[in-house]
Parts: structure tokens; C-alpha cells; sequence
């Protein structure tokens, strides 16, 4: 018999790849340049020329090297190397055995809470929050507990978290720089969160894991963003070169369990038979090796903070609400209703793709991805005037 969750969730693609499709095929009706889609976090900006240089010389190395089953959890030399970029980086001792390499993030997550939870679990994440989170928690059978975060500065609620925690909560995910509000949590705001933790934990006797998926690490205007595994004993990272590299497509990542924590060993046994229990074993062979090469290659972040310029001046003067974005690229906007999926409703009917915050956990608000070509932007600015007035 077919599983009737599996099936529902087949059935209802996420708000963000529902857009998403919509928009493809109204863009095949009246032109791309007539539609605006701000929906899906796809990076507008290529991939380094180092990638494609690197994909050229691989193409000329044996196929049957390249081309085979790296070891599950990935090649040696590419862990080593992940683990001396994050020493390079962050100061941490970090270990190649630490690190499993995996498709994208989302594998990464799934992992990384299948290999710490068991059902009935409770796991905390801080709303408004990627909706596939959601998803990754309960498919675990555990349960997703929200805990708003602070407004307007949108920072993890430290009295909030406290009343959250119970002796059954397995984790925390964090996800900072953040999709959707694009907020960046502060050296005192980890700290807060990781001393919250450490008093929890000598109460239950069991560790709380901080989850740290950190897809927009090098995404930032400015404000530096803690590196949670600095502060905090027992952390699992969770890393995606999709945004960063511009690869969303190639699915390449990795969980790095922490060097400080005691039982590393066992825990990182524990992902690698999370990898195998859920078929996430041997990253993509050819893009571990492209990472190799291409790893030190630094993010093109300017594209993004023009993006972020016009946009949020082109609102500022329609007189739109939105959250100052820190780091990501979303733009986070108060809907001119209650109903956010009334307002992307609307939206819609001037070609404007926006979507609606309830899966992310924050009714009244939508998301507009602004890593999309510039004319895209500014070519929105007549749909979101259109759309003001329908309000007015
Ligand atoms: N986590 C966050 C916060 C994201 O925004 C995304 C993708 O948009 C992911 C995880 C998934 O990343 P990946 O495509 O590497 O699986």
C-alpha cells in the first residue's frame, strides 16, 4: 500500500517549488521577461570559471576513476581538505574523520537528525524557518517544536527556547545567515543560546545538539557570523556549496561533527550509518573532486548586495515593510493583508511570484528571493506599485 504521507507529501509540493513551477510555465506563455519570480533561492550568479576549468580536466581524466564509488563518506583527500579549510577559517582542530561529505544540505540535515534522535524526540527550530525543515523532522518521527524569534531583530529568543526545552528535546537547528528574514544571529546571541544549552544539558544528563545548517555562511553585508562549533561543545554542522559556489544543482555538501565533542567517534559513526540507512552514501564523485580545487574560492557577494540595494529601495519608496536583510538573499515583506497566501494570490496577477510565509512558520509576511538577474528586479517595481494600489 502506498504510505499516505509520502503521498500527500508528493502531492503538495512545497509554496516555494509550487511558485516555482507556476512560474516556469507562465513564463512560457508571456515571456520570461514578463514575469517576475521571486520565489526559489536558485543563485543568478554563475559558478567560478575555477569550476569550469576543473570539470574540463576532469572530463580528461580515466572515467572509471573519476566516475566510480568514492568510499561512503566521501574521498579522504576532500574531507582533510574540508577540515583544514574549516582550521584555516574558524581556528577549530578539526579532523577529516569528522567530516562526511553529502548531497547538498538537505542531506546533510537528514543525517544529521536521523543519527541523533529516536522517535517521539523533540527538535527546535527557530521560526520563521526554511519550511523543509519541517519535512526532515517529522520523516525522523520526531516532533518539530517553533519557537518564534525575537521582532523586529528577529534574534533566537533565549526566554522563549528556555520554556521550549524539555528533557525531550534531541536538538536545536540553527540557521544563521537565515532563510527566509535574512538575519544573522550575534556573538551574544550564540552565547546566550549555547550557556541555555549547556545548564539543560547537566540537567537532563543528555546531550542537545545544536544543528547548525549553514547553506549562506560566506552571505553577509557586513556583520560577521559566529561559527556555532567555536561556542558551543556539541555541534553538528551542516554545509551546502549551493549558494556559495553557485551549484545548487550538483548536490554537493557535508556534515562536520565538532572535534570537541567527547564521543565524536561514535557520533560520526552515527552519520555514516544515518548516510547508509537513508541512502545518502558517496557525495556526487565528481563534484567531491571539483570542491578539491575550488574550495578557497571566494563567494561573489557584490552581485547580491546590488540586488539587495535595489530592491529593498525600490519598496522603501512604495512605502513596503520589510526586514533589513544581514546576510542570504531573501528579502523578508509584510504582506498588505492578514493572509499572506491571498496577498501572493494577488501578487500572482501582476506576475509577481512572492511566497507566502505560513509554511515558514510567521503568518502576514512573504519572501522575495533577489538572487535573480538585476532587470529582474527592477522590472518588478511597476508589478509591486500595481499591487499596492490594489490595496489602497
Ligand atoms: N537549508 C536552507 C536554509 C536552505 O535555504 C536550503 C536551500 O535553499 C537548504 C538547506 C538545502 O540546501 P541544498 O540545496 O544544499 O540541499
Amino acid at each position: 500500500m502506498i504510505n499516505e504521507r509520502m503521498l500527500a507529501l508528493g502531492k503538495e509540493p512545497s509554496a516555494i517549488r509550487k511558485l516555482y513551477a507556476y512560474g516556469l510555465q507562465r513564463k512560457a506563455e508571456v515571456g520570461d521577461e514578463n514575469v517576475y519570480d521571486l520565489s526559489i533561492g536558485n543563485p543568478s550568479i554563475p559558478a567560478p570559471e575555477a569550476v569550469r576549468t576543473r570539470i574540463h580536466e576532469l572530463a580528461d581524466e580515466d572515467p572509471v576513476v573519476i566516475h566510480g564509488y568514492t568510499m561512503s563518506p566521501g574521498l579522504r583527500e576532500v574531507r582533510d581538505r574540508v577540515a583544514r579549510n574549516l582550521h584555516e577559517r574558524f581556528g577549530i582542530d578539526a579532523s577529516g574523520d569528522q567530516v562526511y561529505m553529502t548531497a547538498g544540505a538537505t542531506a546533510a540535515l537528514d543525517i544529521s537528525i536521523s543519527a541523533i534522535t529516536h522517535p517521539g524526540d523533540e527538535v527546535i527550530v527557530n521560526a520563521p524557518y526554511f519550511p523543509e525543515y519541517r519535512v526532515m523532522i517529522e520523516t525522523a518521527e520526531c516532533t518539530c517544536v517553533e519557537v518564534m524569534m525575537t521582532v523586529p531583530d528577529f534574534q533566537m529568543d533565549i526566554e522563549a527556547l528556555r520554556q521550549a526545552i524539555n528533557p525531550k528535546t534531541a536538538a536545536i537547528l540553527l540557521n544563521s545567515p537565515n532563510n527566509p528574514v535574512g538575519c544573522v544571529y550575534s556573538e551574544e546571541n550564540v552565547r546566550a543560546l549555547a550557556a541555555l544549552l549547556e545548564q539543560k544539558e547537566a540537567e537532563y544528563g543528555h546531550p542537545i545538539y545544536i544543528i547548525s545548517d549553514e547553506p549562506y555562511r560566506e552571505i553577509t553585508y557586513g556583520k560577521d557570523v559566529p561559527f556555532t562549533a567555536n561556542y558551543y561543545r556539541d555541534t553538528i554542522v551542516c554545509y551546502s556549496w549551493a549558494k556559495s559556489l553557485s551549484l545548487p544543482g550538483e548536490r554537493i555538501g557535508y556534515v562536520y561533527v565538532s572535534d570537541n565533542i567527547p564521543n565524536k567517534a561514535d557520533l560520526s559513526a552515527a552519520i555514516a550509518g544515518a548516510g547508509r540507512a537513508l541512502g545518502f552514501i558517496c557525495a556526487p564523485a565528481l563534484f567531491q573532486r571539483v570542491i578539491l580545487a575550488c574550495i578557497d574560492e571566494p563567494t561573489n557577494v557584490e552581485a547580491y548586495r546590488e540586488n539587495r540595494k535595489i530592491l529593498t529601495e525600490g519598496l522603501s519608496e512604495l512605502g513596503y515593510q520589510y526586514v533589513e536583510p544581514d546576510g542570504a538573499f531573501y528579502l523578508w515583506v509584510k504582506a498588505l493583508e492578514d493572509d499572506a497566501q491571498a496577498f501572493s494570490d494577488q501578487a500572482k496577477k501582476h506576475d509577481l511570484l512572492i511566497v507566502p510565509s505560513d509554511s515558514f512558520g510567521m503568518p502576514g509576511w512573504v519572501r522575495c528571493s533577489y538572487c535573480v538577474a538585476p532587470e529582474t528586479i527592477k522590472g518588478s517595481m511597476k508589478a509591486w506599485k500595481e499591487l499596492k494600489a490594489d490595496y489602497e
